[in-house]
């Protein structure tokens, strides 16, 4: 009894996250709003944190990592504009979170986690949800999987010094990537970069100032299956 009273009531702290961090700030896109409505986040968040499951702030998931910001993830989901018919690249599974939100509103996801420990723990997550339209990938993000390229959409979680060359080789025509790059002279600042591939070329432009941890690409690696 004792623990279910401290038990933190998690619909409402997800209806108010929803609610005061993603509408109230300017999220409009109603399946992204749908879907971390429904999505449970405190599945992805480590036992000793479940209280700042729906915080305001990104959240330690073991390995130095953390479960990105709900705004941030709302905002960087906005902005691929996912109908639902498509594949998606994701860089960094991390947690699983956005991983599971990219299962709802697109069709495929293929997800690359250089860290093997994270990749498993999601693997468990996803598959407890009765996910089934996702492959994990345990490897280097900053080579993508070109075996199963092109993607209408790529998101990256981790900051990159630049845009890896893979990454834009493997969007599809009309395709759209969202991706935080370091800015060169300034190590401690970071700007989201969307990325729209066109036929005859290749648009950039900065979004916003961003915070993630960084990108560890070794560009020798090459990639196994989970
Ligand atoms: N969106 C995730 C956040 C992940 S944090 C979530 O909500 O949980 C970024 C992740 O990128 C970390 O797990 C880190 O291990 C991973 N990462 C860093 N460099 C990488 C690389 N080169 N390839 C794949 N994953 C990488």
């Amino acid at each position: 009894m004792e623990a279910a009273a401290q038990s933190p009531d998690f619909e409402a702290l997800r209806a108010a996250m929803v609610r005061e961090q993603l509408i109230a700030r300017g999220i409009k896109d109603q399946r992204v709003l749908q879907a971390m409505a429904r999505l449970e986040r405190e599945r992805f968040v480590p036992e000793a944190y479940q209280a700042y499951a729906y915080a305001d702030h990104p959240v330690p998931i073991g390995e130095g990592q953390t479960i990105s910001q709900p705004y941030i993830v709302a905002y960087m989901l906005q902005v691929l504009t996912l109908r639902g018919s498509e594949r998606v690249l994701e860089i960094g599974t991390g947690s699983g979170y956005q991983t599971a939100l990219l299962c709802l509103l697109a069709a495929e996801v293929i997800s690359i986690e250089r860290l093997e420990t994270l990749s498993a723990q999601a693997a468990e997550r996803l598959a407890a949800l009765g996910l089934t339209n996702y492959r994990l990938i345990v490897g280097d993000g900053a080579l993508g999987a070109p075996s199963f390229a092109p993607y209408q959409a790529i998101t990256v979680g981790a900051a990159a010094t630049h845009i890896p060359q893979a990454l834009i080789a493997q969007l599809a025509e009309g395709g759209r990537m969202v991706i935080p790059v370091r800015e060169p002279d300034k190590p401690d600042e970071q700007v989201l970069v969307y990325v729209l591939r066109t036929r005859w070329r290749v648009r950039t432009r900065k979004l916003c100032h961003v915070r993630f941890v960084p990108l560890i690409s070794d560009q020798a690696a090459t990639n196994q299956e989970h």
